[in-house]
């Protein structure tokens, strides 16, 4: 079956009303999902890769069929603009298409289409908007071509640097500057900011949750209260590498014992300093990682997040006093540095009050969630006001072809963003 049909099969045709139309977003859905689809039902749609280009480009044609004025910046973020009844600071919505390898068909897109539905929807209802809208694409937002991530929003916002796009090479060993001339584009051109970004009021973006609190909540649409900071706490416990056979128990001097007592001594951290608050240890390299041989070293990374920056960083002392402590119980060495450490976005409660007075309207029962992934937005929110929502995923699903939203929840989450929308321009 086809996503298009996949997507109408239990779709609500009541929810067809203010100028929305759920079969045209299910058939942008389905149009986006032939780009860089693969047997699975996934697809790969690398940042800065023809597949990426092409999805923007069928999304430019859309633009452009509602009247937007189209246009492209040095990162190949892409703006389709619609003025309003006067001048003055923008109201922006969007996200990114490009998706990990074997990614889904919702992550992203949603929130491109969503806005765009947004437009077409005030198209039919003859709807002009009080000041200036524009719907965004920003490029490369998962990262998976150089390992990065965000480096659309980041040009963007001014915040790249020569030094850090030195460093980026994809698969084929292809530089940074040969990637984005299929963007007809150069360094310098990439670097320079876009003086857009002064002009932006807001900032709003839809995206799947990519989590199962709606799903548990049996709510299709949610309100994002912040996004988590990563950051990245790399430890490394030194012990004695011996026999494993003829080392006495007493004597030894172990980086695996310490490493798995951290481990578990870090689960119940996280709540101390808050109720968003995570910490998770995902990667272990044992050295020399021989099945007869007490270990020399063990590497570990902690990854720590929280939408508060205040309460990250105290779980980090923690941790890393943790660390420190348990290694000298241990008499072994350790050593620990953060390699990432990215600013904490809350996002603005009077902005999340207003999102859910509309929700209320529609009959939502709104559900405040915190993003534990990086988003668009959190680049944008470092100096722009935004506003996210989320809409159900099934299973909780995403970087993966099962990743799935009903279309009822999609065309829902598109009327909460379109009357937050007019609500903040009209109240401006
Ligand atoms: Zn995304």
């Amino acid at each position: 079956m086809t996503l298009y049909k996949k997507l109408l099969t239990d779709y609500n045709t009541e929810l067809n009303h203010s100028g929305m139309n759920g079969e045209r977003l299910a058939t942008r859905l389905y149009e986006l999902s032939k780009i860089g689809s693969l047997e699975s039902g996934g697809i790969t749609r690398l940042g800065y890769s023809t597949e990426e280009k092409q999805a923007k480009e069928l999304v430019i044609g859309w633009m452009k069929e509602a009247g937007l004025e189209v246009t492209m910046d040095g990162a190949g973020n892409v703006f389709g603009r619609l003025e309003g009844k006067e001048n003055g600071p923008t109201i922006m919505s969007g996200s990114h298409l490009d998706s990990v390898p074997n990614g889904g068909n919702f992550d992203g897109p949603l929130g491109v289409l969503a806005a765009l539905e947004v437009v077409e929807a005030w198209k039919a209802t003859g709807y002009t908007p009080p000041v200036p809208y524009e719907v965004a694409i920003f490029s490369d937002e998962e990262g998976s071509r150089f390992n990065s991530g965000l480096t659309g929003s980041e040009a963007f916002m001014g915040k790249l640097t020569n030094e850090y796009l030195d460093q980026l090479f994809d698969e084929e060993g292809k530089s940074f500057d040969e990637v984005i001339k299929t963007y007809d584009s150069n360094r310098e051109k990439f670097l320079t900011p876009s003086s857009k970004n002064k002009d932006i009021q807001l900032f709003a973006e839809v995206h799947i949750e990519q989590g199962k609190v709606l799903e548990k909540q049996e709510q299709p649409v949610g309100v994002v209260t912040g996004i988590a900071g990563p950051a990245w706490m790399e430890v490394t416990f030194e012990g004695k590498a011996g026999h494993a056979g003829n080392t006495p128990m007493d004597d030894r001097k172990d980086p695996v014992i310490a490493a798995g007592m951290f481990v578990s001594e870090i689960e119940p951290l996280p709540r101390k300093v808050s109720d968003s608050a995570v910490a998770t240890v995902g990667k272990l390299n044992v050295h020399p990682n021989g099945s007869n041989v007490i270990a020399q070293k063990v590497e570990l990374m902690v990854d720590i997040r929280d939408i508060k920056e205040e309460p990250r960083d105290k779980l980090i002392d923690l941790i890393s006093e943790k660390a420190e402590s348990i290694a000298k119980q241990r008499g072994i060495e350790v050593t620990w540095n953060l390699n990432t450490k990215v600013k904490p976005l809350p996002i603005q409660e009077e902005l999340q009050e207003k999102i859910a007075v509309v929700m209320k309207e529609l009959n939502i029962t709104p559900t405040y969630i915190p993003s534990g992934a990086g988003h668009d937005s959190m680049i944008l929110g470092e100096r722009i006001p935004v506003a996210m929502l989320f809409a159900r995923s099934k299973a909780g699903i995403s970087h993966n072809p099962e990743e799935w939203t009903s279309l009822d929840d999609c065309v829902m989450s598109v009327h909460v963003l379109k009357r937050f929308l007019e609500r903040v321009m009209e109240e401006r």
